[in-house]
């Protein structure tokens, strides 16, 4: 059996037991211990909220140029030629 230590949770502040190996391992990747799952989860969701959003739209149309309104019809006028072509030969 592994030898247990008690320690605190890193979100809800409660006691809990926890194999000692755990806790060292967490210690030493810089990770935080949690009592439960749920726990976990909560810290994790309120870590998350609390990034700095990232802007998508700032990015959006860097790959737009001069052709870009024309390439829907570039692309289908090349499929009727093709139809055409095959069906008037
Ligand atoms: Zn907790």
């Amino acid at each position: 059996m592994r030898k247990l230590i008690t320690c605190k949770c890193d979100h809800c502040q409660t006691e809990f037991q926890k194999p000692e190996s755990e806790y060292k391992r967490n210690l030493k990747l810089g990770r935080e211990n949690f009592c439960t799952r749920s726990c976990s989860g909560k810290a994790h969701a309120k870590f998350v909220k609390d990034l700095p959003k990232y802007n998508i739209a700032v990015h959006a149309g860097n790959q737009s140029d001069e052709y870009t309104p024309f390439r829907y019809y570039l692309k289908n006028v090349n499929n009727k030629v093709y139809v055409l072509t095959q069906a008037y030969n």
